[in-house]
């Protein structure tokens, strides 16, 4: 049997074939470098038309809407430790337990008076469902949503966080 004979038309067209594939090739690479190279932020509305469709995830991050339901946080000196949040979860991962100051705490930024101390303000983030309804009735907006939503743990309980400015010692003396 006679080994396959390759004549100089076959070479050519392999040779033209393997160019054109790699031109190909060479015009997708750069148009997915492209919005790097020219160092556009990826907020740029044409970053994504004609660049990559993958983030190069931490160091690329996508800005998060302005009205989006991430982290919680609850800016503790404005809390009047009310136990409205509590009342309106869904899924009762707020916990609080509070003590009555002998005379008023202060004021909060919108002018109410704080009568209570938080002995306790956890929130389960594991149980959080992030609907949001503890924000709308806290009445001196201090508890918000974050634009933080990366916040893996190794441990599961390290999703509970604490809020209460009083140290554990004191916490557990006024129990
Ligand atoms: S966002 Fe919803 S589930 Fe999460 S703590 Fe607030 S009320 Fe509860
Ligand atoms: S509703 Fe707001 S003020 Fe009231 S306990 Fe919750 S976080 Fe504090």
């Amino acid at each position: 049997m006679s080994s396959p004979q390759y004549t100089s038309p076959t070479l050519l067209n392999s040779l033209r074939t393997l160019g054109k594939s790699l031109h190909l090739a060479w015009q997708h690479l750069y148009k997915s470098l492209g919005p790097r190279l020219r160092k556009l932020p990826i907020t740029d509305s044409t970053y994504f038309r004609t660049g990559p469709t993958t983030l190069q995830y931490p160091r690329e991050q996508l800005p998060v809407p302005t009205r989006g339901r991430y982290r919680l946080h609850n800016d503790i000196d404005d809390c009047i430790v009310c136990d409205k949040c509590a009342q309106a979860c869904p899924v009762d991962c707020i916990e609080i337990e509070a003590i009555k100051a002998p005379s008023p705490l202060g004021q909060t930024s919108n002018g109410m008076t704080k009568r209570l101390a938080a002995t306790r303000f956890d929130i389960d983030l594991a149980k959080c469902c992030f609907c949001g309804l503890c924000t709308t009735v806290c009445p001196t907006q201090c508890l918000t949503m974050t634009p933080e939503y990366d916040y893996s743990v190794f441990d599961w309980a390290e999703h509970k966080v604490h809020f209460a400015a009083m140290a554990p010692e004191e916490h557990t003396a006024h129990k």
